[in-house]
């Protein structure tokens, strides 16, 4: 099954294992030696006999029959059949996004160029190249449903340097385009080799006739031997649903690979550049068997690929997750029969391998967070809908804003105080913001303890006079009201607002005063405390009254909930007691029916048991059409009441927010009023209409603010924080005066 997974690629395993197709196509001579080369009938065997007694005085006890079983045997096949039986199938899986990979193996003169790309100037004999692509052309116009697009490229690999045979630059060689194999989350590709967009058949023809040129002009130029070098031609697919909702789009490459020739050039003792040749040829062919031998070893994880250019530039093509197809050319002369039998063995080798294709399919990131958006609006709609058939009102499914988290963190510190009995559940996101304040308390208390315990370690000594004096003046201003009978200073416990305490060294601990009634007067600090701590605050003073009837409100609603809960367990009951009653009535009916007690015209005879039955059942729906109506009543109120709380907690937070901006921080403008010589007098602009203006007052509140500053609308924000810094100075005094203001 298909499986989303967070990275943009991704493989999708098919489960069915796959062998390496390997076929064998034999060059067609007149001298074929039909003595040695027999095929089987199954024309997928091929056996070989060398004779005893040939010249090369083969010993006695060496082997001289070998059989080979592989996918066919193409003999005397033309191009056009080997295509079909060789490539088709890779090409058309290639575009429903798995890679394939085609090579072609043998000994120099095969006929391996001849079966890959065939020959140039003769339409009929043209090869597997020009034909896949010719094929995939053909696939894109029979599948409107998508966009595809193909691009090629066409690599050689020639004594372990790259070289871009589509290059637009004069072919001089690997100096001037340096190209390197680099591998990346998306796979492997050479970097620097020119990839061309084609969008037609006629352009991928151009390229590649192109790439054949250069490669003949090359071999020229560089004095280098074609059969010697490896050549890779890719098709690059991509496939995308033209239905805009469709996430996933494919991709996959088909590989066409022209082995260098196969024959071992080491033995007969060459020497300078053909042994060079030779030692990179053998080397790599090796390595392209150890690779895919690998590939095929479900419990190998290493695969050596990159022991060389070749293994390295195919590492997402080879075995493993693609179709892979291998030619195997051979010689029909019995004087090549030992190189012919190296290349069978190879063949036969492979073919033992297995590989697993998997489509590459990836996740188009921007189709993806469209068509969540959209089905994310579409479930918003879904849940209104739901809530209002389930008479659930005012549920908000919104992030919340600072003020409901505030009352969040305070439910929570009730909970944990014991004050609050349980925390009523509204939505999930609530839920969530229940266990995060849990665990913001829970880090605040711990802070709390820590710096308890660091305030401990720096008292005064109450001898100390200089000390105590200095804190005190510094304290004095900001804790009138707060000095403990003995007139010591003491340090707030909750002490968000202090930034450290004092205590008598004699005054044992425990003897801490905190008195709520000169809290209550007592003027707001400079640092204000956290929201939730100022939250408590307030519910005891100015809000006590909102507090209260919010709190007469809910438990009228826990209340009615209860009720409502119990009636409709009662409801449930009668009704489960009604359709007892109502079998044990049918049975005591189809019980008479049977005694054909029933005959007496018209007349109902029925027993003392069936009587009182039937009273019981009237009984019952009596009972259970006053608990439904009673249950509707319940929920009417209910619904009120949750409206009401509702609206309570609205206001008891608003008011909140009013009271604790009004309390910790102070509008500018009454800053600047409060100031001697100012043009506003303290008293002017009462504290709550600046607090809780509307959008035109605020309007017009700036426009004062500008007003009042000389140089401008520029200067504001050099003003805000003079008045900021001030604010810290002159705290007591603004607060003092705010406070006198509002008694006006
Ligand atoms: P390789 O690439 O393996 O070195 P080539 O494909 O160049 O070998 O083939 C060598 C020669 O044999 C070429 O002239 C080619 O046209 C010819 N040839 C190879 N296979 C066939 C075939 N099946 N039918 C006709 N000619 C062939
Ligand atoms: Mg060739």
């Amino acid at each position: 099954m298909m499986r989303r997974k967070n990275s943009n690629k991704h493989f999708t395993r098919m489960g069915t294992r796959k062998k390496v197709h390997a076929f064998v196509r034999v060059r067609p001579t007149d001298d074929f030696a039909h003595e040695m080369i027999r095929y089987g009938d199954d024309n997928k065997t091929i056996n070989i006999h060398l004779k005893r007694d040939t010249q090369r005085g083969v010993v006695n006890n060496q082997q001289t029959d070998w059989s080979f079983r592989l996918d066919g045997v193409l003999h005397d096949a033309s191009q056009d059949l080997v295509y079909e039986t060789v490539a088709k199938d890779v090409v058309s899986q290639a575009l429903n996004g798995y890679n394939g990979t085609i090579m072609c193996y043998g000994q120099t003169g095969a006929g391996k160029t001849y079966t890959m790309t065939g020959a140039t100037e003769n339409y009929k004999h043209r090869g597997i190249l020009p034909r896949a692509l010719q094929q995939v052309f053909r696939m894109i116009e029979e599948r409107p449903t998508h966009a595809i697009t193909v691009r090629v490229s066409y690599l050689e690999i020639y004594n372990e340097s790259l070289f871009d045979l589509l290059s637009t630059l004069p072919y001089v060689g690997p100096s001037v385009t340096p190209m390197t194999i680099v591998e990346n989350p998306q796979g492997v590709f050479v970097k620097g080799l020119s990839v061309h967009l084609t969008s037609q058949e006629e352009d991928a023809f151009s390229l590649l006739f192109e790439g054949e040129t250069n490669r003949i002009i090359a071999s020229h130029t560089m004095n280098k031997n074609s059969s010697r070098s490896h050549s890779i031609f890719t098709i690059y697919v991509e496939a995308h649903s033209r239905t805009l909702s469709d996430e996933k789009y494919i991709t996959s490459k088909i590989n066409l690979v022209d082995l260098a020739g196969s024959e071992r050039l080491g033995k007969s003792g060459s020497e300078g550049r053909v042994l060079k040749e030779a030692t990179y040829i053998n080397k790599s062919l090796s390595f392209l068997e150890q690779a895919i031998i690998a590939l095929g070893d479900q419990k190998r994880d290493h695969i050596p690929f990159r022991q060389c250019k070749l293994t390295h530039a195919l590492k997402d093509s080879l075995g493993g997750n693609c179709n892979m197809v291998l030619v195997t050319n051979i010689y029909g002369e019995a004087t090549q029969l030992e190189e012919t039998l190296s290349s069978l063995r190879f063949a036969s080798r492979m073919k033992l391998v297995t590989t697993e294709p998997a489509i590459n399919e990836k996740y188009d990131a921007e189709r993806m967070v469209k068509n969540l958006e959209k089905e994310l609006a579409l479930l918003k709609q879904e849940l209104a809908i739901h809530d209002s058939l389930a008479n659930r009102t005012h549920v908000n499914y919104d992030p919340m804003d600072e003020i409901q988290i505030a009352e969040i963190n305070s439910q929570v510190r009730r909970y944990l105080a014991g004050t609050l009995d349980e925390i009523d559940v509204i939505n999930l996101r609530q839920i969530q913001e229940v266990f995060n304040q849990f665990r913001v308390v829970l880090s605040q208390q711990e802070q709390e303890v820590e710096s308890s315990l660091r305030r401990k370690y720096t008292l005064i000594d109450k001898n100390d006079f200089a000390t105590i004096s200095a804190v005190q003046k510094r304290l004095a201003s900001i804790q009138a009201g707060l000095v403990d009978a003995d007139g010591h200073l003491v340090g707030e416990p909750d002490g968000q607002g202090f930034g450290f305490g004092v205590a008598s060294l004699t005054t044992k601990a425990g003897k801490k005063v905190k008195s709520k009634k000169t809290v209550k007067e007592q003027p707001r600090l400079s640092t204000p405390p956290s929201k939730s701590v100022a939250f408590e605050d307030f519910k005891n003073e100015r809000g006590s009254e909102i507090n209260r009837i919010f709190k007469e409100n809910k438990s009228i609603l826990n209340e009615r909930r209860k009720r409502a809960s119990e009636t409709t367990q009662r409801i449930n009951a009668i009704k489960k007691e009604i359709d007892i009653t109502k079998e044990a009535l049918h049975f005591q009916k189809s019980l008479r029916e049977k005694q054909g007690e029933y005959e007496n015209k018209g007349l109902m005879i029925i027993d003392e048991e069936e009587f009182q039955l039937i009273l019981k059942l009237k009984d019952l729906k009596k009972q259970y059409r006053t608990e439904y109506q009673d249950l509707r009543d319940l929920r009417a109120e209910i619904q009120y009441c949750q409206h009401l709380v509702e609206q309570c907690r609205h206001r008891l937070l608003t008011e909140f927010d009013v009271w604790y901006n009004e309390s910790f921080f102070i509008p500018e403008d009454v800053q600047a009023a409060l100031k001697p010589g100012s043009s506003i007098r303290p008293g002017m602009v009462p504290v709550s209409r600046i607090v809780s203006l509307g959008e035109d007052d605020q309007d017009k509140f700036s426009q004062l603010q500008q007003m009042m500053l000389p140089e401008g609308p520029d200067s504001i924000s050099f003003y805000n924080a003079k008045v900021k810094t001030e604010q810290k100075h002159n705290y007591l005094k603004t607060t003092m005066g705010l406070q006198q203001a509002r008694r006006k």
